[in-house]
């Protein structure tokens, strides 16, 4: 038993060190990304259920490191949050996704919402709101047209200075989103008071809507809320016609998924859309 625990704790111990070395590799990768043009986004399209018309897109960032391949956002946004790197990649992001809806509106695009995915930290740092106008500004792209994502995590620590933080946000004029919404506990009172467009419904509510009561139930109390709250709602990681039709029956107002189409790089989700959506 002994010799199986030291065996053990070698295997423990080498896994642990290959991961932080990983980590440290990925760190310094990282802060040569951007200047070495590895990052890009993608684009999902986000489709009305009712009408099958476009209504946004949302900008995901991607990485393609020279020698090891795409690496995940789920990886690398973690580290770039623990490192502070999120503040210049996040300007990056919202940049790039905001000039290129202004571009996407000059050339006739349907829907001119952009939605972009804030991390705690930006969204905790004060100079966001300057940031925001200045993209805006430097875009020419009127307010309305920027959708911000946050999670219910932003708010969970210090409510009074996220509400404050999200009024500065709202009287600029863009919208807020509240990602991921179900997964984090968040209080129906934040939400009554803070001044929220939309919610997004998590695809892990969506992925089993067609077999599992409890996931039906949850997803129609949190349309019928946001209904009462006027909010809209977009549901996450829809893959099925069924799923769907569920969401559609049941008042959801958006959907994306890969039932619609995957994220994309900007030419092929632009031409996705010219084709699959009414006008
Ligand atoms: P998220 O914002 O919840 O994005 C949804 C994720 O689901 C994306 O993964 C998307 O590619 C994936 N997805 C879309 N449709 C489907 C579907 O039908 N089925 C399934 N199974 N998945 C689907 P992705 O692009 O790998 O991003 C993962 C997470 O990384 C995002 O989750 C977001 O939290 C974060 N992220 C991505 N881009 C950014 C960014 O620019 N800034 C920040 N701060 N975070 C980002
Ligand atoms: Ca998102
Ligand atoms: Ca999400
Ligand atoms: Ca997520």
């Amino acid at each position: 038993a002994k010799l199986e625990g030291r065996g053990r704790w070698c295997f423990y111990s080498a896994d642990m060190v290959n991961r932080s070395a990983r980590q440290l590799q990925l760190e310094a990768a990282l802060r040569r990304a951007e200047e070495r043009d590895e990052l890009a986004l993608v684009y999902q399209p986000q489709i009305c259920l009712h009408s099958g018309r476009l209504v946004g897109m949302e900008a995901l960032i991607r990485w393609k490191h020279p020698e090891l391949g795409m690496i995940s956002p789920a990886e690398f946004i973690p580290l770039a949050e623990s490192s502070g790197q999120i503040l210049s990649i996040g300007a990056w992001v919202m940049r790039t996704a905001v000039h290129q809806m202004k571009q996407w509106i000059d050339e006739g695009l349907p829907s001119n919402v952009v939605a972009v995915n804030l991390s705690a930290v930006q969204f905790r740092d004060p100079g966001l709101p300057e940031l925001v106008q200045k993209v805006l500004d430097d875009a020419g792209l009127p307010p309305s047209c920027l959708e911000l994502e946050l999670t219910e995590s932003v708010a969970a620590h210090n409510p009074a200075e996220a509400g404050q933080m999200m009024d500065r946000l709202h009287a600029l004029g863009v919208r807020l989103s509240i990602d991921d919404f179900g997964t984090g506990f968040s209080s129906l009172s934040h939400l009554k008071r803070f001044p929220i467009h939309t919610l997004k419904i998590d695809q892990s509510f969506v992925r089993d809507i067609s077999t599992d009561p409890d996931d039906r139930a949850i997803v129609q109390a949190i349309i019928q809320m946001a209904r009462a709250l006027r909010l809209t709602t977009i549901a996450e990681g829809v893959e099925t016609d069924e799923q769907a039709a569920f969401l559609q029956s049941h008042g959801c107002e958006a959907a994306q998924g890969y039932r619609f189409c995957k994220p994309l790089p900007p030419e092929e989700a632009q031409a996705w859309v010219q084709i699959h959506t009414r006008p």
